[in-house]
């Protein structure tokens, strides 16, 4: 039958920590002027968790268990 974990994909996705502002949803920058500001990080567009895609534990990518 098909996978409820992951509908018959194969993937499941997961949410982590951004790995460009350790999930603060911000970095730390140094402008033309030497002076230390924060911006939004661009990678996680300021949320701090990324999604990434997983195989799937349930049916280890199958799709179907
Ligand atoms: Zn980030
Ligand atoms: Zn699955």
């Amino acid at each position: 039958m098909i996978c409820p974990d992951c509908k018959g994909t194969g993937k499941v996705s997961v949410k982590e920590d951004c790995p460009a502002c350790d999930g603060t949803g911000e970095i730390n920058i140094t402008d033309d002027y030497g002076q230390k500001r924060k911006i939004k990080c661009f990678t996680c567009r300021g949320t701090g968790k990324i999604k990434d895609e997983d195989t799937c534990p349930m049916c280890g990518g199958a799709g179907e268990v």
